[in-house]
């Protein structure tokens, strides 16, 4: 049931890794790690090569979400972060794309997200040009998202923590940090049972349908960049003094495939119970 390169290519078809840090030509506020997607999309935008990027930002009590097409350099560098939940994105990215009459536009979005953009770039399954205004796609690392209701539910009763005084969370491999009244961190294990069902079934953990994926390993971003026109694009953000690329080391690509292969097994074992 699960196509076989799942097995053989864990982080899919690539041209190279990179640790991608954005300089001091753009200092993102609340990025989780090097800031490397904001400086690549500042890139974008302030060269006249997308018209908007569309991503997630948290609300201000910094619980929910919304969809958001960044036009500006100040916006991307506002929407920088953490993602926390899945948003009803795709239709929201549609209608906001079409309404605006956007170009050109780069998306960040979870695995899931960009596989089904991917899909209605190639084949197109609903009669709209929205496939052909999306110029570049960017997945984040997802090893899964939690069901909103029932994880706060489930941390004000164990762990007494009040909701309520919630402002920000952040979801790493290993635990997930809710900061609030106090901080509390919950090991990933202790919360997977709060995981959406349909994550429990999905084998992709880098975004093998993107441009360039990436995510926060060690508290730096490591992307990965899958064809020739994401390696140039990198390049000319580097060489315009927007990033600072270095190759990624074996050690923590050995660790992505090692997450990438979990989530495999993962799916393995869920598709067949669940399905
Ligand atoms: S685990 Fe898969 S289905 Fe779940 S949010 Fe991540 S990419 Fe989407």
């Amino acid at each position: 049931m699960m196509p076989e390169w799942y097995q053989e290519k864990p982080l899919g078809e690539y041209e190279n890794i990179y640790v991608v840090a954005a300089t001091e030509k753009v200092q993102p506020k609340r990025t989780a790690a090097g800031g490397g997607i904001t400086a690549l999309l500042c890139y974008l935008i302030d060269n006249n090569m997308i018209d908007g990027a569309a991503t997630s930002a948290r609300d201000v009590e910094g619980l929910g979400g919304r969809i958001v097409v960044a036009r500006t350099r100040e916006e991307i560098i506002r929407t920088a972060g953490n993602e926390w939940q899945v948003l009803p994105f795709t239709n929201k990215l549609m209608e906001t794309i079409e309404n605006e009459d956007l170009k050109k536009v780069a998306v960040v979005g979870l695995p899931c997200q960009i596989h089904f953009i991917r899909q209605m770039k190639t084949f197109p399954l609903v009669e709209s040009n929205f496939g052909n205004r999306v110029q570049f796609l960017i997945s984040l690392f997802c090893y899964g998202t939690f069901a909103h209701e029932s994880i706060l539910n489930y941390i004000k009763e164990k762990h007494g923590m009040d909701i309520s005084s919630i402002k920000e969370i952040k979801v790493s491999q290993k635990s997930v940090k809710f900061m609030g009244e106090k901080t509390l961190e919950i090991p990933f294990g202790e919360l997977s049972k709060y995981i959406h069902m349909g994550c429990l079934m999905c084998p992709d953990y880098t975004g093998a349908f993107s441009d360039i994926s990436a995510g926060n390993i060690g508290g730096k971003t490591i992307m990965i960049v899958r064809n020739k026109m994401s390696e140039e694009i990198l390049r000319e953000a580097e060489g315009s003094g927007y990033i600072s690329t270095s190759k990624c080391d074996e050690e923590t690509v050995k660790k992505i495939e090692e997450r990438a292969v979990e989530k495999i097994k993962r799916a393995s074992e869920y598709i067949p119970r669940l399905l």
